[in-house]
């Protein structure tokens, strides 16, 4: 029996592919419902390679994943926006760093556009930029609730996985076992995918243990006339950021929201002011602090991202893109999610792309960042080829 602890997109495509590969699997998700957390609450773009450096995981997965996870929504008749999306530049300077991304995603293999102003009105015709703008066609929009519905009942279809709800995993008791709310659970191998507190159940395998996750809240917000973007409009990613920037994203219902922020956040499901704060709290004011210190990039966002709580600074970090956008046009919405980051403690880097790790009788995914949620199907398929397989008979 494999055991796969986490009901996200990750560990949901996991059990999928073992699924399908003639495995059992149980899947052991601490909420009563599947993709409560990151998985349900991301922007829904299904990104188009643009961003990676070219020998990253997050390169070779997000494109195929773009294919593959389509294919997959139509099949299922998942309502999806195609309308694509465009990044634009502010200024000379940011003109200069939208060319080095065109660049970029070119060398990944996505398929990119350099467009000029006139162009950019055909595609989006209320946004603005600086000479030329970046259009992907392939990038899309979907509401990741539906994505998380159709993959979880396509995975129990499959007749080979149990799911055991509103039960958590602890940690490793001895070979074969792991610790649950429900008393002990066996295993011949232990799938760790839960997101935002992977780090933890990592350490009780002895995995992992320079690693530490940071919780990031992104905070969203409503664009009331969704008529002003038809499809994704992004600005060019700051370089100190490791965060793509607050962007304009339709779904496919015709919402339009505006987001996310990347504000340090003070629990891993911190998801209100004091909402998800818990006695973990001290221990990541104290990692926040350690990085503000010696992390120039965290410290460029602790000192930027928590302004656009306040909506005069949110919406600056964000009028200049669409033409006629109007202080009145963006309001409230309660659509918030937690980006899990991990940090190499010992050099206190911010570790960008995908990682798992393995131990004697365990596999865990410790940093399923965006664009897991892209990503999720081929990701899956390669944390099964590369390390799962070797601890089956
Ligand atoms: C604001 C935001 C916007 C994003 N936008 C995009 C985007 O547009 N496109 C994109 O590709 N990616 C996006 N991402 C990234 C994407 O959402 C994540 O990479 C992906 O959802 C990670 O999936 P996961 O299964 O690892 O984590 P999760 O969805 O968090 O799943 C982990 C699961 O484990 C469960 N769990 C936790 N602890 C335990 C335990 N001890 N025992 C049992 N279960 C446990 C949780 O309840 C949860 O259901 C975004 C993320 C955020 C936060």
């Amino acid at each position: 029996m494999i055991v796969v602890c986490g009901g996200g997109v990750v560990g949901v495509s996991i059990a999928r592919r073992l699924a399908r590969d003639g495995y059992e699997v149980t899947i052991i998700e601490k909420e009563e419902d599947f993709g409560l957390h990151a998985s349900g609450r991301n922007s829904g773009v299904i990104h188009a390679g643009i961003y990676y450096t070219p020998d990253s995981l997050k390169a070779r997965f997000s494109i195929e994943g773009n294919r593959r996870i389509r294919e997959f929504v139509k099949e299922k008749g998942v309502p999806i926006n195609e309308n694509g999306k465009v990044i634009v530049a502010r200024d000379e300077e940011e003109y200069g760093r939208l060319l080095s991304l065109y660049e970029r995603a070119r060398g990944n293999g996505a398929e990119v556009y350099l467009v000029d102003e006139k162009e950019l009105k055909d595609i989006e015709p209320h946004a603005r930029t600086f000479l030329k703008a970046i259009y992907s066609p392939g990038t899309a929009v979907v509401n990741p609730k539906d994505v998380m519905r159709a993959l979880v009942e396509d995975t129990m279809n499959t007749g080979r996985v149990r799911a055991m709800l509103g039960v958590r995993c602890l940690g490793r008791a001895e070979k074969g076992r792991v610790k649950t709310t429900a008393g002990l659970v066996e295993y011949d191998l232990l799938i760790n995918a839960v997101g935002a507190h992977a780090d933890r159940i990592a350490h009780t395998y002895g995995v992992g243990l320079n690693y530490r996750i940071v919780p990031f809240k992104g905070t969203y917000r409503r664009l009331v006339r969704g008529e002003l973007v038809r499809g994704n409009v992004y600005p060019v990613p700051h370089p100190k950021s490791p965060f793509l920037g607050v962007h304009f994203t339709k779904d496919p219902y015709g919402n339009v929201f505006v987001g996310p922020t990347a504000i340090p956040a003070f629990g891993r499901e911190n998801y209100g002011i004091l909402k998800g704060v818990d006695s973990e709290a001290p221990a990541i004011l104290l990692r926040d602090l350690t990085l503000f210190l010696f992390n120039p990039l965290f410290r460029y966002v602790a000192l930027r991202e928590p302004r656009k709580y306040f909506k005069r600074s949110f919406f600056n970090s964000c009028r200049w893109m669409l033409a006629g956008l109007e202080y009145g046009d963006i309001v409230p919405s309660d659509k918030v999610g937690i980006r899990a980051q991990l940090v190499d403690w010992d050099t206190k880097e911010m570790v960008m792309d995908f990682v798992v790790e393995e131990g004697e009788d365990s596999v865990h995914i410790l940093n399923a960042v965006s664009p897991a949620f892209t990503s999720a199907l081929p990701f899956a398929d390669y944390v099964v080829d590369e390390f799962v397989k070797s601890h089956l008979p």
